[in-house]
């Protein structure tokens, strides 16, 4: 299984637009990050979790040919804008995307896109066949995928378990059952907004150690940073275990 981080950044991306801050990171490129979005290699198959702005620009630099599956965590712009850019994947499959989320996400989904459903579906616009998850269902005999519910602030939203890597973006609370899910997991994404202050709808870094630490998880990655974290300092101050992620990092399990 290959796994490949598309984007890394927080909702408005790092550097921000204008510049904010740009002068206060090291000149790394690993400071540069795109927004929130992960595509998983695993038996053949192509899958896509979130699709945000940069979408386009994170497919033509990873060279993402197909998608077989698109799981959705969210209905937040910085996790779906990138829909639009889909469609080029339906007109290659010939067919509507299958994709998975809550039954919130679908219905904020057909209101952000309308144009995509329906009788007066735009010609050309991305076609997703939406599916509502709500328990572990299998992609082909080898491909699990389990939901993970988890709390952004007020916001009921999805992580998603694929095999034995779990992918948790914008969580600041995870129950004690999705944590039941996540166990045995080989490698864990999770988001990590900042050093500090506390923020009321993610979890900083301390906060996100703190998870990762109970979860007994061998392997995990930082995602969702904002413009405030310094990729180097920041990674030197982490446990071994833990690493901040950043863009175009390909891991293997
Ligand atoms: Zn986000
Ligand atoms: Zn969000």
């Amino acid at each position: 299984m290959k796994i490949t981080f598309l984007g890394t950044g927080t909702s408005m991306g790092v550097p921000v637009a204008g510049g904010f801050r740009r002068e206060e990171l090291s000149h790394d490129p690993r400071n540069e990050r795109t927004r929130c979005s992960v595509w998983i290699q695993v038996h053949g198959k192509s899958i896509l979790i979130d699709a945000g702005p940069e979408f386009r620009i994170q497919s033509i630099r990873s060279r993402i040919k197909k998608i077989d599956h698109f799981l959705i965590t969210h209905e937040h712009m910085d996790h779906v804008s990138g829909i639009d850019d889909l469609r080029v994947y339906s007109y290659i499959n010939k067919a509507p995307i299958p994709a998975y989320t809550s039954g919130q996400c679908i219905e904020s989904i057909h209101k952000r896109f309308d144009y995509m459903f329906g009788e007066n579906k735009y010609p050309g616009s991305t076609s997703l066949d939406l599916n509502e998850v709500t328990s572990s269902f299998k992609l082909d005999e080898e491909i699990e995928v389990t939901p993970l519910p988890v709390q952004h602030g007020d916001l009921d939203i999805l992580g998603f378990r694929v095999n034995d890597f779990s992918y948790l973006t914008d969580v600041k609370h995870i129950p004690d059952d999705t944590l039941e899910l996540i166990k045995g997991s080989k490698v864990i994404a999770l988001s990590a907004l900042r050093w500090e202050p506390e923020h009321p709808t993610h979890l900083t870094i301390p906060e996100a150690v703190d998870v990762l630490e109970n979860l007994d998880v061998p392997e995990a990655y930082l995602i969702h940073m904002n413009s405030y974290v310094d990729h180097q300092p920041t990674n030197k101050k982490l446990p071994d275990h833990i690493k901040l992620a950043y863009d175009q990092l390909s891991i293997k399990i």
